[in-house]
């Protein structure tokens, strides 16, 4: 049907039997730009309506073989007639003709006689009416094709909640919904009676907003739908003063796409469990609960012990598998609910997010509602015990320890970074404590770390700024009471803590490397010394110089000796080392090669601290030692101590039996002297005999030949 406002010239069909009037007609159709066709008769107007589904058709009454009305009716039910204006031509004031066209299904009217010039307008007005129907029908049309189209399903409601209009989309939801209300419209409802109350309740408040602000406000809740959750979004947009329109719409996809990307993004992929950035989340979170109800909470960190050397020997399957049974037991042992006091108020979820895997072997453990400090100890030793039980890898039974530190919320610190290394500390602590360990932080923990880091920056800087010295303390030849050694002793002479003992930073030395140049800067300052008082004395005055076990195990050793006493021109005769027995015991056949290279050197062994560690003498006696210093321990009681006089004299008898010599360290009293000197000790060191003294000191004496004489 053509029905757009572009045609050209339209075409009336026009019914009647009189010749003159229909000439007429085509007259006053051509004069307003209307092509006309003729029928004679009311049969012959339906079968031209059929042929040529004229724009209007203008119908007499009055004619012979099918009247007006019945060919009306007939045009009706045709095919395409049912919208073609048809406008009736009726006999002066005949109301019963116009009610019976009207019946008849005919647009309009005129009646006789014509009035031919208002006709016109009249025909053209009709047209022009009949064109927007068919537009907004079209339009209609469409509308309704894309609502049956889109997913979305689409009412309009009132201000107080009745369904105006409804409706369901082309999938999922709005079938649903008239599902859920019995296949029955629900226009005409309250939308309390739909959904249920406590998403009405928010739905209407939205409405009230979307009306007032005049702006689309979204909405999005879950409904139950066939027994599975659907998440929905509600958007509503005011059409007019107490009435929105609502589009609804099922997210249910983009909401396991959200929770997909939320899996991905919180979870360790190893594991299962969460990351990281999932456990910074809970934890602030638990911050903010704790904060706002006044409670406390505690925070584990654990680290696996020896990680690493599995990794390193049993290949990095064996370690993930290793760390997947691992978070398998911490589950486990965390999951009953003496862990969590609210557990049963808690979906099961969220239990899980209390445990973490921040990376590599470190997990952590977040215990909400902490009553007591006892409870996070608890589940720690529970963790502990749980690690212990053997893990059953690839037909390997693995056996590890874990070290736990626990931080506490309120009273270490009130945010999340500090809390998480806070417990990280104190594992760090618990871990220097000998491993398989727990342990809570304390504040002064982080003071002692601090002070650590400090000097050990300052250490690093030691030697570049001079700030290490040597003291040497003689050892005096009991026999003939003369000075025949001296021991080098190390000094820090730190900027702002004054001198700084050894037994504090050679430990640190020794954790960081810094003992091998510092050792080396030792043993070049002291061959120099010695070489110095050997050409000042004329006598041979040996110079014994400590070698911590990390100098032991340098591969560069011989050869920093070597090059010492080159640059020098030391005899290596005149140059002592000393060594624990610990560093002798550590491993024995390096220890044995590295000796060997050292006696073909010339030089001598000692053993420092004799009597403290566990070597045996006959050990020793392989390892080519010269001398065994007897520990200062065994000397401070003497002489009223017989126990260690008793072990002294044993030392010193089996010393010679083996053709070592014994020197005494720590002697400060005469009486002492006297006693070593009766047992057959060989040299002894101590205060009584002098200090730890700078060189020119030590000059003097050896100078002087000053010696203490022994008690007797
Ligand atoms: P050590 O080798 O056993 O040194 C003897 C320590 O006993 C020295 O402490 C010395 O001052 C002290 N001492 C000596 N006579 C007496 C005494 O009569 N009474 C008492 N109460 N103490 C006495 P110092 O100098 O503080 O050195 C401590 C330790 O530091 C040394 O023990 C040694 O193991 C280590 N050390 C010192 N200098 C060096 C070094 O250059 N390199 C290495 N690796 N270690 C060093
Ligand atoms: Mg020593
Ligand atoms: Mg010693």
């Amino acid at each position: 049907m053509p029905a757009h406002s572009t045609r050209q010239r339209g075409t009336v069909l026009v019914a009647d039997d009189d010749p003159v009037m229909r000439l007429l007609m085509l007259e006053m159709l051509d004069s307003v730009g209307l092509d006309g066709i003729e029928a004679a008769d009311g049969a012959q107007a339906v079968a031209l309506a059929h042929a040529r589904t004229p724009d209007l058709i203008l119908l007499d009454i009055e004619m012979p073989k099918m009247d007006g009305f019945a060919a009306c009716r007939a045009i009706r039910d045709l095919p395409n007639g049912a919208t073609v204006p048809i406008v009736m031509v009726t006999g002066g004031d005949d109301l019963e003709a116009v009610t019976n066209a009207y019946e008849a299904g005919a647009t309009d009217f005129v009646s006789k006689p014509i009035n031919w010039p208002i006709l016109g307008h009249r025909v053209l007005y009709v047209l022009r009416a009949s064109d927007a129907i068919v537009r907004l029908r079209i339009a209609d049309a469409q509308n309704r094709a894309v609502l049956a189209a889109i997913p979305d399903t689409f009412f309009r409601m009132s201000r107080d909640g009745v369904y105006l209009d409804y409706e369901p989309g082309c999938e999922g939801l709005g079938r649903g919904a008239r599902d859920a209300a019995g296949e029955e419209t629900l226009i005409g409802r309250h939308v309390a009676d739909v959904l249920p109350r406590d998403i009405a309740e928010r739905l209407l408040e939205q409405v009230a907003t979307a009306l007032s602000v005049r702006q689309v406000r979204s909405i999005e809740y879950e409904l139950i739908r066939f027994g599975e959750p659907q998440h929905v979004e509600a958007r509503l947009v005011a059409t007019g003063p107490d009435e929105v329109l609502g589009l609804v719409r099922d997210i249910s996809e983009r909401k396991r796409a959200e929770e997909q990307i939320r899996r991905l993004a919180y979870c360790d992929s190893l594991t299962g469990i969460p990351n990281r950035q999932a456990f910074l989340e809970t934890l602030e979170r638990e911050l903010q609960r704790s904060k706002i109800g006044n409670k406390k909470f505690a925070v584990l960190f654990m680290d696996l012990d020896a990680f690493k050397r599995i990794n390193d020997t049993l290949g990095h399957d064996v370690g993930d598998q290793l760390l997947k049974q691992v978070s398998d037991r911490l589950r486990e042992t965390i999951r009953p609910n003496d862990l969590l006091s609210r557990g049963d108020l808690l979906p099961r979820a969220d239990a899980d997010t209390n445990l973490a895997r921040l990376g590599g072997d470190e997990f952590t453990i977040l215990i909400p509602d902490l009553e007591r400090v006892e409870h996070a100890l608890n589940v720690a030793h529970r963790v502990k015990d749980a690690m212990r039980r053997p893990f059953l890898i690839e037909g390997n039974e693995i056996f590890v320890t874990a070290s736990i530190g626990i931080s506490l919320f309120p009273e270490d610190g009130d945010d999340c970074t500090s809390l998480l290394k806070f417990a990280d500390t104190a594992m760090y602590h618990a871990k220097t404590c000998g491993k398989n360990n727990a342990k809570l932080y304390s504040s002064s923990l982080t003071m002692q770390i601090m002070s650590h880091v400090k000097l050990e920056v300052g250490l690093r800087r030691a030697l570049q700024n001079n700030e290490l010295y040597l003291l040497y303390q003689p050892q005096l030849d009991v026999r003939s009471s003369e000075i025949v050694g001296v021991e080098a002793l190390v000094r820090w002479r730190h900027a702002e803590r004054g001198i700084v003992s050894p037994n504090e930073f050679i430990p640190l030395a020794e954790e960081t490397g810094l003992i091998v140049p510092i050792g080396e800067w030792v043993l070049r300052t002291a061959c120099t010394q010695a070489r110095h008082w050997q050409k000042l004395t004329r006598r041979p005055v040996r110079m014994a110089v400590n070698l911590s076990a990390k100098q032991f195990k340098d591969e560069n050793l011989s050869q920093i000796v070597l090059s010492a006493l080159h640059d020098t021109g030391l005899d290596p005769r005149l140059l002592e080392l000393e060594l624990t027995e610990g560093t002798l015991m550590d491993d024995a056949k390096a220890t044995l090669a590295t000796l060997e290279q050292l006696r073909g050197i010339g030089v001598y062994l000692s053993i420092d601290d004799f009597g403290t560690g566990y070597s045996s003498m006959n050990y020793l006696k392989r390892f080519d030692v010269r001398a065994l210093k007897i520990d200062r321990s065994f000397i401070s009681g003497l002489p009223q101590d017989s126990e260690n006089a008793a072990i002294t004299r044993a030392i010193i008898a089996m010393a010679h039996g083996l053709k070592m010599i014994v020197v005494a360290e720590g002697v400060e009293t005469g009486e002492q002297l006297g006693l070593l000197e009766e047992y057959g000790c060989d040299l002894v060191q101590g205060f009584y005999l002098g200090r730890p003294a700078p060189a020119e000191a030590v000059t003097a004496m050896l100078q002087r030949l000053w010696v203490p004489a022994p008690a007797r």
